[in-house]
């Protein structure tokens, strides 16, 4: 039997939600237990939805290093707007999913642009900003400016799925929809921000996928999921797809404290505008160094010839799991690569964006010694 065949009806009732003593219960519990993150000492919008934009798909403990030094670099959204893609590349490298970095970029310019830089007060005006949803623009003005908009995020979705023990899919209507209005009862009381914030923080420090710590949580007494003991069961997300694993070769081409890099195209799917050592995908392991030496000719006009293996790097991209066999490539000639490669001296690799990856295999190629003049 399906985790919902149990129940008789998968359209969610309407439900009595939202009293002030749910949302003082929550309140009391946050103000005591909340984490010491440095976005909670802000109210400046642009450094909130900083903050937010990069806690999509990163924990909190990565992030905050990355905010810090994010607020260094570009601490007002006309700094952002002025910068260019590269220095913002640059900036988020190692933070994975880069076209949040592009995002944050084209927003700031928008937002420059269309409001100077006083930045909109209204979840409404925020979501005319490129690459900000519904999420965003309650987190920046709810907390930013007290704004009555709600948000919903994984954590609250999985709260309040087990606080109403709500069947059914929460990223689909009708669910989807009903969460929203769910979240949105909770601003009955107290500053909107810390209600949304004490609800994401819940999720994020008790309620958690696995084994929620209900016995620490401010709505113990009052939840259904926990009260019939399957917490767990909710939400019902449907299974996430199993990871696709691929087979990558990669070049290390050096010549004297010069390496040979190539720059990802500006619509490329994965890493656009970063750069990489020349790489393909492989079949096999075994089919490596034949297919990279013809792409280094062919693609780049570089031909060469493998030397040795450097070692196997596995990193994760998204639903991707890839294992790259990085190889010693020597060239001879070929002082102008073409298609978008060129030479470059060990010691300007710092001031250039590269995936985690492929920076791992620069380091180790600089810590060799190999990369100095
Ligand atoms: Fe989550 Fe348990 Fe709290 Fe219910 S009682 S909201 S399952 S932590």
């Amino acid at each position: 039997m399906s985790k919902s065949a149990a129940h008789p009806s998968r359209r969610p009732r309407r439900r009595a939600v939202g009293s002030e003593h749910e949302t003082e219960l929550l309140l009391d519990w946050y103000e005591r237990h909340q984490r010491p993150l440095p976005w909670r000492r802000t109210k400046d919008p642009y450094a909130i939805w900083v903050s937010e934009v990069m806690l999509q798909q990163t924990q909190v403990a990565t992030v905050i290093d990355y905010y810090q030094r994010w607020l260094e670099r570009f601490p007002t959204v006309s700094a952002l707007a002025q910068a260019t893609e590269d220095d913002v590349l640059h900036a988020w490298q190692g933070l994975g999913y880069y076209s949040r970095a592009r995002r944050l970029l084209e927003g700031a310019r928008y937002l420059i642009r269309e409001h100077g830089s006083e930045l909109p007060k209204t979840p409404a005006a925020w979501l005319d900003v490129p690459g900000v949803g519904r999420y965003t623009a309650g987190a920046v003005t709810s907390i930013a400016f007290g704004a009555k908009a709600p948000v919903v995020d994984g954590n609250v979705m999985r709260v309040l799925c087990r606080l109403y023990a709500l069947p059914g899919n929460p990223q689909k209507a009708p669910l989807a929809g009903e969460l929203w209005r769910l979240a949105e009862a909770l601003l009955v009381t107290g500053a909107p921000g810390d209600v949304n914030q004490a609800l994401m923080e819940l999720g994020a420090t008790v309620c958690q996928p696995k084994a929620p710590k209900c016995s620490a949580c401010p709505w113990r007494s009052r939840c259904r999921a926990h009260a019939t003991g399957q917490a767990e069961r909710y939400p019902e997300l449907p299974e996430r797809p199993k990871p696709t694993p691929v087979v990558m070769a990669c070049a290390l081409v050096s010549r004297g404290e010069r390496v040979l890099l190539t720059q990802q195209a500006a619509s490329a799917p994965r890493w656009a505008s970063m750069w990489l050592f020349p790489a393909v995908e492989v079949s096999a392991e075994r089919d490596a160094p034949r297919a990279l030496t013809r792409a280094l000719g062919e693609r780049y006009g570089v031909p060469g010839r493998v030397l040795t293996k450097l070692g196997v790097f596995k990193h994760a991209v998204t639903r991707y799991r890839i294992t790259l066999h990085a190889y010693a490539v020597a060239v001879d000639g070929a002082e102008r690569p073409r298609a978008g490669a060129r030479w470059w001296a060990g010691a300007e690799l710092g001031e250039l964006a590269l995936p985690a990856v492929h920076r791992r295999i620069a380091n180790q190629w600089l810590a060799a010694g190999t990369g100095s003049p």
